[in-house]
């Protein structure tokens, strides 16, 4: 999300930055059982931008370097136990102009290569049986899910051929509005022309994707749309990276009537781990800079653009650290509420996790980061009381159980015609 902060900041102005992966106070200790149940699950994670790295930074996977500020490597995904990742295919909509679909590829290229340099530890994963077979085999399983319809550039024909490819979800749409769906991101813009929800092509979309076999994913879109593909979907739908209103106020997050109208839909909302969605003082302390931070961000922009050279994210990755880095970052605590919440108001077989790592410029909670952390979250949970069964769920077990009956009913729907 880092980079969708840079989109708000290019489109209205807003905040974030550095030094927040400085080790924090809470070092967790983990038990032995907590260790059993972690290594007896395979833990999906629903998104993680590290494909930007990829391609802007020529980053590896296979890196083990200390300094590096990252949230996932192959080393860090072993040590948590990461089975699967669901790498976001997320194009920013203002710099790619014109060229949406080219940059899609290339980022879907660029998860390929890595899983090529990578043959021993990583393989590219297209079903559930796919990410069964990677664990059995002690590979990462590389998913991909495109963030934003927006990729789609309005032809059904790319929607298709981005399923051959492999990818298995779609966030209907980013922090932008598109031509068929609404965002939460810029639903209070009056210049964005707005559709009331999904328009009737935006319905159909849907539809092709329940017909694929590709997730339909309704984090980051506005409440209106969230509705129109409840109410469109044939098959349950996935939150990939979204966490609960009732407990922080950003439009991003979702209400309690949608947690329990995915829970009616079969579906799982995987929690964000970005400290801006998960905690309140976070959030207000975030607003409250973003003007400076913006100002800070613009400036230079501007100096890059006065000596004629092009923007380098890696740089402005870099600004948006340290102005994230200058508010403390709440305790583990303030992400487990989340998971918390969403198991008691949708139910323990609707949650997950969707960490957002490698997109939130560090601002994760103490504790977190990167993968290599992710068994703090079992701890956690099993000090709040879940059971090693629902622990497994959480990890993983849900998202499977939704993508294994998002496969069927794309058999289904193909078989019937
Ligand atoms: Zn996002």
């Amino acid at each position: 999300m880092t980079r969708n902060l840079l989109f708000l900041i290019l489109a209205v102005s807003v905040v974030c930055a550095q030094n927040a992966q400085k080790p924090s106070s809470s070092d967790i200790q983990i038990s032995a059982r907590a260790k059993r149940i972690q290594e007896s699950a395979i833990v999906v994670d629903t998104h993680a931008d590290t494909p930007q790295r990829f391609l802007d930074e020529g980053y590896d996977i296979g890196s083990t370097d200390p300094n590096d500020v990252g949230h996932i490597s192959l080393d860090k995904a072993k040590r948590g136990n990461l089975g699967a990742e669901f790498f976001s295919i997320w194009v920013e909509p203002e710099t790619n102009q014109g060229h949406f679909a080219q940059h899609t590829f290339d980022l879907i290229d660029s998860v390929y290569q890595q899983a090529a340099h990578h043959p021993d530890r990583m393989m590219m994963a297209f079903s559930v049986a796919d990410i069964e077979r990677a664990h059995r085999e002690h590979k990462l399983a590389a998913c991909m899910g495109i963030e934003g319809g927006h990729s789609i550039e309005n032809d059904m024909h790319l929607l298709r051929d981005y399923y051959r490819l492999g990818v298995r979800y779609m966030t209907l749409s980013w922090s932008n509005t598109n031509e068929w769906a609404d965002s939460s991101g810029d639903i209070d813009d009056p210049k964005v022309q707005h559709h009331n929800g999904l328009t009737d092509f935006g319905k159909q979309v849907v539809v092709e994707m329940n017909r694929l076999g590709m997730m339909v994913d309704i984090s980051h879109v506005a409440d209106k749309t969230f509705w129109d593909a409840i109410a469109t979907t044939k098959a349950p739908v996935i939150a990939s990276h979204s966490s609960a209103r009732a407990l922080v106020d950003a439009p991003r997050n979702m209400t309690d009537d949608m947690l329990r109208a995915v829970a009616k839909n079969g579906g799982v909302v995987q929690v964000n781990f970005f400290n801006g969605f998960d905690d309140e003082n976070f959030r207000k302390a975030m607003l409250a800079q973003q003007k400076d931070q913006g100002a800070a961000i613009q400036k230079y922009m501007d100096d890059l653009k006065a000596q004629g050279k092009p923007v380098n994210y890696v740089e402005v990755d870099r600004i948006e650290r340290e102005w994230m880095a200058k508010i403390p970052r709440p305790p583990l605590s303030a992400l487990i509420d989340h998971i918390d919440h969403i198991a008691k108001v949708a139910g323990v077989d609707h949650v997950g996790l969707g960490s957002d790592f490698d997109g939130v410029s560090g601002a994760t909670p103490q504790g977190i980061d990167s993968a290599a952390d992710l068994p703090k979250i079992t701890q956690a949970l099993l000090d709040r009381g879940y059971s090693a069964e629902d622990i497994r769920k959480i990890l993983g077990g849900n998202l499977l159980r939704v993508f294994r009956e998002v496969e069927r009913v794309s058999r289904e729907m193909q078989a019937a015609h």
